[in-house]
């Protein structure tokens, strides 16, 4: 979906850039409007171009980013607690497991006992399903349009395949 051509350094209502969310389609200004609107996720971002920067304007949270001239930069990402979201996504996944697994090394079931491997196996479904539900966190923090990326995915292997026969 990208143009081939390079995106413009500076951001302005003239030119399309990559869109910061779904780093899929294309985001250009929409007309006779100061805003801009992805081509596939749909969002809509108002701009400030003094600072260089647009925020999405049709989601539950603000997020802005600016334009470094080659690539989008997440302006809340950059400041504070970010170390913080990093230690607690971390411990969300990794406690849980750890006290799991320390009830299956501390009081180790009989080895030829028929259910041995559950244990272990609970270990690792405690570790999933906390890995599941920080991702699906992250894709709603950032809005991330997973449907239509899946759908793009298989237009694409669809086009690909038909283009074979
Ligand atoms: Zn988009």
């Amino acid at each position: 979906m990208l143009d081939s051509r390079p995106p413009s350094t500076v951001l302005n209502y003239y030119n399309a850039y990559y869109c910061p969310v779904c780093r899929h389609g294309e985001i250009s200004a929409l007309p006779l409007m100061e805003a801009f609107s992805c081509n596939f996720c749909s969002h809509i971002f108002t701009a400030n171009l003094d600072k260089q920067a647009i925020t999405i304007v049709d989601s539950q949270l603000p997020l802005t980013w600016s334009w470094t001239g080659k690539r989008w930069q997440n302006i809340r990402s950059v400041q504070r607690f970010q170390w913080g979201y990093r230690l607690l996504a971390l411990g969300f996944v990794v406690l849980p497991t750890l006290v799991v697994a320390a009830g299956a090394y501390l009081f180790p079931v009989l080895p030829d006992s028929p259910l041995a491997w559950f244990s272990w196996f609970w270990v690792g479904l405690t570790f999933l399903s906390h890995l599941v539900c920080l991702l699906w966190l992250i894709l709603e923090y950032y809005q991330f349009p997973l449907s239509l990326y899946f759908e793009a995915l298989r237009d694409n292997l669809l086009s690909r395949l038909s283009s074979l026969n």
